[in-house]
């Protein structure tokens, strides 16, 4: 169905949210109504694969059982307390994270709401060390409130928001020489070195194992934080419960969120060790929602799910099924990330276009840059659905190989 086709009822509901909201997204592509498994519904009835989840959200898809019972008795048990009291499901998953984590004794937990919130609270930790330098990289994403933005260098998102918490260096990704020298210059002013093991919003873009290694060691040696934001790379989305167990890196703080409630809103911090674990006491932090009864009850059921349906396994088998279809079409450079984490490189700045044709052909993918698709599915995608993707794309790309303008 084509922009024009569309109904009067989305056109108008569409008008509707551009009179009402802020215009921070854009045109929204379609308004849409319900969901189930790996599929969602626009108003006027119309079918989608979901292939992005919500932006790497909807673990488990959508309307999961176990999922909408987990949410709807907690919602009549308890739904929220403040952070004067505790709750079984919240003290719960805080150990559950420990131990998929493998965690040491000491660590500790920190609940928030979101990613951007989740990596604030790790700013905050940095900043408790008592030194002032921060290291992050070029390409990386963590967050729009102001912490996460200072470390987050893209400068279309930062250049009219300044002036920003100081202390951030950015250095190139994957350059070791430059790490090297900028942990040298910072000395024992070093706070901490943060960074995605694979960088998402850049477009799925991996750090290299040995970059990774060499971060963790000069942190170490300089006995400073090593922060992972997992914020997106986190629960399952790679195959492993976090990447950083796929590189054999531990850090002092991983950050997470999208996930982890499986479409509830809910954020982690995770302190590794005694030292990390105490850096931010009684009164340094804080939140009102954090933690509550229903995202923890939310993403307990998520962890669950995953575990009951071996779901890193799917997510890394069906993962390894796209990459190799994939990989072999025309037009295809390259296909980059991990399990159900992947980026599609193209050979021509397509990307916007294939888009646009994928949800007029029933198929939600993302482009965060001109020449590359990402698919972040829930972890339940099957063979047969990312087969009904595939075909449809590379039928695409026969029919329009793209030329160096970028057209069709
Ligand atoms: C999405 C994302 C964030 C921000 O999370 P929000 O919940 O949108 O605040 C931070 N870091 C990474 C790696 C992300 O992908």
């Amino acid at each position: 169905m084509s922009a024009a086709q569309e109904s009067a009822l989305s056109g108008a509901g569409i008008a509707r949210y551009e009179h009402a909201l802020m215009g921070t997204y854009g045109t929204p592509m379609r308004m849409l109504e319900r969901g189930e498994g790996n599929f969602v519904w626009d108003a006027d009835g119309n079918r989608y694969l979901d292939l992005l989840g919500g932006i790497a959200v909807n673990a488990l898809g959508h309307g999961h059982p176990a999922w909408v019972k987990a949410l709807t008795d907690q919602a009549a048990t308890l739904a929220h307390v403040s952070n004067f009291f505790a709750t079984a499901p919240q003290i719960a998953l805080a150990e559950r994270l420990l131990t998929l984590a493998e965690a040491p004794e000491g660590s500790r937990v920190f609940f928030s709401n979101s990613g951007a919130e989740a990596n604030e609270a790790a700013f905050k930790m940095a900043r408790k060390t008592g030194r002032d330098t921060i290291i992050a990289f070029e390409g990386g994403f963590h967050g729009r409130t102001m912490g996460a933005l200072a470390m987050t260098h893209k400068p279309a998102i930062r250049e009219q928001f300044g002036p920003m918490p100081a202390g951030v260096v950015f250095l190139p990704a994957n350059d070791a020489q430059a790490l090297r020298a900028a942990v040298a210059e910072a000395g024992d002013n070093l706070a901490a070195v943060i960074a995605e093991p694979i960088q998402g919003e850049a477009g799925v873009r991996p750090l290299d194992h040995d970059f990774l290694t060499l971060a963790r060691e000069l942190t170490s040696a300089a006995g400073a934080l090593l922060i992972l934001d997992e914020v997106q790379t986190g629960v399952a989305r790679t195959g492993a419960w976090f990447a950083h167990q796929l590189f054999g890196v531990q850090p002092d703080v991983m950050t997470l969120a999208k996930g982890l409630g499986g479409g509830f809103p809910i954020g982690a911090v995770v302190a590794f060790g005694d030292r990390a674990g105490q850096l931010l006491g009684k009164g340094e932090h804080g939140t009102t929602f954090g933690g509550n009864p229903m995202g923890a009850a939310t993403a307990l059921a998520t962890l669950d799910a995953i575990e009951q349906e071996n779901l890193l396994v799917n997510a890394k088998t069906v993962g390894a099924h796209l990459t190799s279809r994939l990989e072999a079409l025309e037009g295809v450079l390259e296909v980059r990330g991990e399990g159900l984490m992947l980026a599609i490189g193209l050979a021509q700045p397509q990307a916007p276009q294939i888009a646009a044709a994928a949800v007029d052909a029933g198929f939600i993918i993302n482009p965060p840059s001109p020449d590359t698709i990402r698919l972040v599915p829930a972890l339940t995608l099957s063979v047969a659905e990312a087969d009904s993707f595939i075909d449809w794309f590379s039928s695409y790309l026969e029919d329009n190989p793209g030329s160096q303008d970028g057209g069709r």
